[in-house]
């Protein structure tokens, strides 16, 4: 990797698609050296090469990817951990077991592997940042979405307790707590049922990716004695995790 030793990185997971590639593209604009990954390589190198950044393979459920991603990084001064999703909506007398170890996997243990590596380089930078993705699911619980919503609470349980244990290092933590954001998520969960994840963000006005694109610019370019701990971010149209206002009969 040839980065110019005055660059400040940016290491954004799950850049593929989304809301980490619309990420990737602001903190590019803002000056940063983008480090991108994901184990869609294709999409990240056409994405890094707009930005100028650097297209790394990744898959944060494994243990050597984690660890050939982060060894190659000459410093960290930004981490979004951004890598997630979900799988299917059960109730939990009907939970699939192997639903919930991805999601488990994906947005908790990817989420503590990529978060552990860093921790060291994020205190060198003398001024870093980790931003954590969770989601409303992470404040809130609904019915047959419990695989999600535990390994969210999970995820953001472990980004808040990382807050006090970093304490006095010059480390900053956000969480970010998105409502509905119209990305690739729902097509993931429903396992590419088009028709299914469509009905999500039918009748209502959804988030965009760049909305929150747009909101981790913003806690990036704080001064650095200014911590934004949470932000919830939802549509005009939602109130809570299963509550919208539609103009559509969803019956
Ligand atoms: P998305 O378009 O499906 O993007 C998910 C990203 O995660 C993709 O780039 C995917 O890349 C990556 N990913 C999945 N498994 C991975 C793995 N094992 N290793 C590395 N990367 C992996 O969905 P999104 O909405 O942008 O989701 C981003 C984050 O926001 C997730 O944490 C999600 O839970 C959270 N969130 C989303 C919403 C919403 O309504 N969309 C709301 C609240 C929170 P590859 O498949 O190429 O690996």
């Amino acid at each position: 990797m040839t980065i110019s030793p005055d660059s400040r990185i940016a290491v954004v997971t799950g850049a593929s698609s989304g809301i980490g590639e619309a990420t990737a593209r602001t903190l590019a604009a803002q000056g940063f050296h983008v480090v991108v990954g994901a184990r869609r390589l294709d999409r990240l190198e056409r994405l890094a090469e707009e930005i100028g950044g650097t297209a790394l393979e990744l898959d944060v459920t494994d243990e050597d990817s984690v660890d050939a991603f982060t060894t190659v990084l000459p410093r960290v001064d930004v981490l979004i951990n951004n890598a997630g999703g979900a799988k299917g909506l059960a109730t939990v007398a009907e939970a699939v077991e192997e639903d919930w170890r991805w999601m488990w996997e994906t947005n908790v243990l990817g989420t503590l592997r990529i978060t552990k590596a860093l921790i060291p380089k994020l205190i060198a930078s003398g001024d870093g940042l980790i931003v954590t993705i969770t989601s409303v699911a992470a404040l809130e619980a609904y019915d047959n979405g419990s695989g999600y919503t535990t390994a969210k609470h999970a995820q953001a349980v472990l980004h808040r307790t990382l807050r006090g244990e970093l304490l006095g290092q010059p480390v900053r933590l956000t969480e970010i707590a998105p409502g509905a954001v119209e990305t690739e998520f729902s097509l993931v969960r429903f396992d590419g049922d088009r028709e299914r994840a469509d009905k999500v963000y039918e009748g209502i006005t959804p988030l965009v990716a760049q909305d929150i694109a747009d909101i981790i610019g913003f806690v990036a370019s704080r001064p650095s004695h200014v911590n934004l701990d949470q932000i919830v971010v939802k549509p005009r149209d939602q109130a809570s995790a299963g509550r919208f206002h539609r103009t559509t009969d969803q019956s």
